[in-house]
């Protein structure tokens, strides 16, 4: 079983219907709260589709340490704090080496203020190149198990606390996979994420004229794609200098397959 709430389908400029980066993520029964941008919390629990309490996140996974990928991490600690969450099960924070001593600083500025009240924290930092399973309720790597995630390197800038971007590629019991480029230039990391996949979630954020560095614009979309060859593509991360572009038809010009827009609270259930 294998769904995806996008939360937030915009990139670090607030929009009114692409919000800042946030995806709560379903595999066979374990959620996963992706890169929880400003705003995560708020909007997973106002969802139809999202969660009655914050003390029900039991993994928070980043592809990335940029703000816009992990502002409300802080809110999250914060809450859990609170004596009145019944939760007594272990927080797990995956993400990119450099996470540890992230949140080492983060504890520096806010103290005791941002540790769970009742619930182990548990810091992991993965690698690319490795497989991760969900052993007794906690994601650990193992090699040889294709279900869970797959983590594979994305190509980005760096940010103080860590050299690594990662993108993942997840693969249900039922052997459906979506993959996640989080924030990536085309590379192979992201060709070995994307090869064959079911769903794509990929960052589009500009447009070819105004190319960034480290990002993914129509064209290297495109050319991903025709690679790779995705059952459906859902293109997300947006900027302002894209919402006002044709960006579907933009990537069809070198991919002629199934591509949408993200929109925030859009709900993608395997099959896609
Ligand atoms: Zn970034």
């Amino acid at each position: 079983m294998l769904n995806l709430l996008i939360l937030g389908s915009g990139g670090a400029i607030p929009l009114p219907n692409h919000t800042p980066p946030a995806y709560w993520l379903s595999l066979d029964g374990h959620g996963i709260l992706m890169d929880p941008g400003p705003g995560a919390l708020v909007r997973l629990i106002k969802s139809a589709h999202g969660l009655d309490s914050v003390d029900e996140i039991n993994t928070v996974l980043f592809s990335h340490l940029h703000p816009d990928h992990c502002a409300d991490l802080v809110p999250l600690l914060f809450a859990l704090h609170s004596p009145v969450l019944p939760s007594t099960k272990p927080l797990q924070l995956l993400g990119p080496r450099g996470l540890k001593n992230y949140v080492q600083q983060l504890q520096e500025v806010y103290g005791d203020w941002i540790l769970p009240a009742k619930r182990p924290l548990i810091v992991s930092e993965i690698r690319s190149e490795q497989n991760l399973d969900p052993a007794s309720g906690l994601w650990a790597v193992s090699p040889g198990v294709d279900t869970g995630i797959a983590v594979h390197r994305a190509d980005h800038s760096e940010s103080r606390f860590s050299r690594e971007n990662l993108c993942f590629r997840f693969r249900d019991e039922q052997g459906y996979t979506l993959t996640y480029s989080g924030d990536s230039q085309f590379c192979e990391g992201l060709v070995q994420a994307a090869r064959d996949t079911d769903l794509l979630l990929v960052e589009c954020s500009t447009p070819d004229e105004w190319a960034v560095e480290g990002h993914m614009t129509p064209e290297s979309v495109g050319r991903l794609c025709a690679l790779t060859n995705p059952a459906k593509v859902v293109l997300t991360h947006f900027y302002p200098t894209v919402t006002n572009l044709n960006l579907s038809a933009l990537v069809k010009e070198r991919f002629s397959g199934d591509i949408v827009c993200a929109a925030d609270d859009m709900l993608l259930t395997a099959p896609f």
